[in-house]
């Protein structure tokens, strides 16, 4: 039987950056992938700040496509909020070349990569882990779960599931001519009822993108009902279709996301913010107080599962509140109805809210536009109970 110190579950980008900061820090580091080739299929947006890469102290070289300053975003009966400037507030990447880099550099720090292994069973004792791939056993010290939305570890160890799941689809599209540096937002019932759609450029001509849509699973109406409808944007009603896929988004993060030598990272755990869908900067954040906390128990042996625990309360100082406020967001806007939503839409297109959204707005820390939008805008406080006391759709 093969032996690491470390078991990683899962070779996305959390993962193999766990994997990379534990290899660095003298740890032997295996990363089990069931796909044969890291990063593939693809199932993501691609669009994060430019923490995606100063976290994982990554360069940007050819994996930045294309640069964000702004957001149009429509109501459901069609009136715009346009928010932004010059500078930049989001980064398009290549999504499948970024989890490679990341893999990459983790390899480079001396962690193996193995492909083409999906781990169907494991266990823990007292003294170690250990898995089961579909060809071999791997035991080692620590088992982290970094195996994405429908978590292997997290089921086959009983951790608690995320509270909700948002069904997504994405498509690539060429043959458009937009504003390059603006994001399309759409919302409403018709086309991606408890959340929203999305249209990116990806080039600097603005004549590809990536377009996509989450909407709270099992809602109606269907997905596919939902994507036509994106597809009879005017923006974009005359695109040709490149690629499309589909993905689950978990929402409210697992907690305890420790059981002594297991720990849960990344969309595994769901740390995921629930404004946006985006999981990869708050994964990082995550993944980062996960590494830290395994080289720390490394570092006084016998290694103790109690030094472990304190990834727990790491993980929720780095990204808890942002996580809890999110879900708070989020409650409220699931029960916003349409027309909740075009008189929230009166609000927000005021100057001074537009003005303080495009001042302040950070799309990994949504929570700080709080009070700079309620300053600018106190009737949208008078708004939320008349939304909270109505049925929930
Ligand atoms: C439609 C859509 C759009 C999105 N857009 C954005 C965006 O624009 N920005 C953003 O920040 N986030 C976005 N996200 C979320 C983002 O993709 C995830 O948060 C991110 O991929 C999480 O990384 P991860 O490493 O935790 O999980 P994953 O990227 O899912 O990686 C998990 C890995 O584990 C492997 N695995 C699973 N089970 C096993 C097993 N049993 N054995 C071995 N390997 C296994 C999988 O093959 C996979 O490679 C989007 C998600 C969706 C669905």
């Amino acid at each position: 039987m093969e032996q690491y110190d470390v078991i990683i579950a899962g070779g996305g980008p959390i993962g193999c950056a766990v994997g990379r900061w534990c290899a660095n820090a003298g740890r032997t580091v295996v990363i089990v992938e069931e796909h044969n080739a890291v990063g593939s299929p693809l199932h993501c947006a691609g669009l994060v700040t430019d923490r995606a890469f100063s976290l994982p102290d990554i360069p940007q070289d050819d994996l930045v496509l294309n640069t964000i300053t702004g957001a149009e975003i429509h109501s459901p009966a069609g009136s715009t909020v346009a928010i932004g400037g010059d500078r930049t507030h989001a980064l398009v990447i290549d999504r499948v070349r970024y989890d490679q880099a990341l893999a990459e550099a983790a390899v480079h720090e001396g962690a193996t990569l193995m492909t083409d292994a999906k781990i169907t069973d494991a266990r823990q004792t007292a003294d170690n882990v250990s898995v089961d791939c579909d060809t071999q056993k791997i035991q080692g010290q620590v088992l982290v779960g970094a195996d994405g939305a429908r978590s292997t570890i997290r089921s086959l160890f009983h951790f608690t599931k995320p509270v909700e799941y948002l069904e997504g689809i994405g498509a690539e599209i060429k043959g458009v001519r937009l504003q390059p540096q603006t994001v399309l937002i759409y919302t409403g019932a018709s086309v991606a009822p408890g959340f929203f759609a999305w249209v990116i450029p990806t080039n600097r001509q603005g004549t590809k993108a990536r377009i996509g849509l989450c909407k709270s699973k099992g809602s109606h109406p269907s997905l596919q009902e939902c994507y036509t409808a994106l597809l009879n944007k005017p923006a974009i009603a005359d695109a040709e279709l490149v690629c499309r896929y589909g993905g689950l988004v978990p929402l409210g993060a697992v907690d305890p996301c420790v059981q002594s030598r297991v720990m849960l990272v990344g969309d595994a755990a769901a740390q995921v913010k629930p404004t946006s869908g985006g999981g990869i900067v708050t994964g990082l954040l995550c993944a980062r107080q996960c590494a830290r906390t395994i080289n720390e128990a490394f570092a006084k042996q016998p290694l103790s599962p109690r030094t472990i625990l304190r990834y727990q309360t790491r993980w929720k100082r780095v990204a808890g509140h942002e996580l809890a406020w999110g879900m708070a967001f989020r409650r409220l806007y699931r029960r916003s109805s349409d027309s909740h939503l075009e008189s929230w839409f009166k609000e927000l297109q005021k100057p001074a809210v537009t003005a303080a959204i495009t001042r302040n707005g950070d799309i990994d820390y949504p929570s700080r536009l709080l009070f700079p939008v309620l300053a600018a805008a106190p009737q949208l406080a008078v708004k939320v109970p008349r939304v909270l006391l109505t049925k929930r759709p």
